[in-house]
């Protein structure tokens, strides 16, 4: 093992987010996780930003697409009412 094959752990602070996001080339990966293999420090960091991603997903998941989408139903309705003429909503259906 040299250590061009070896991540330090300022790499794996720098990279973890993309290794729990799957986002990482299987060669870094493999790297990354060689690594943390032998690094407790960086077994301990791992596992508590996974901790913290997974609650920030679930977090995320509920606000932001409904009001997203209201938001947009709200748009759609206003540029319809303006470029139509009022008698047109009511006799729609
Ligand atoms: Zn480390």
């Amino acid at each position: 093992m040299t250590i061009d094959d070896a991540f330090t752990c300022k790499e794996v602070v720098e990279l973890v987010t993309d290794y729990l996001e799957n986002a990482l080339l299987p060669g870094s990966r493999k790297q990354l996780e060689g690594h943390v293999a032998n690094c407790p420090g960086c077994t301990n960091y791992i596992q508590q930003v996974r901790l913290t991603v997974a609650m920030l997903h679930q977090l995320a998941q509920e606000p932001v697409f409904p009001e997203t989408k209201q938001e947009l139903l709200e748009a759609f309705r206003n540029w319809k009412q303006g470029s139509s003429p009022q008698k047109a909503d009511t006799q729609f259906s």
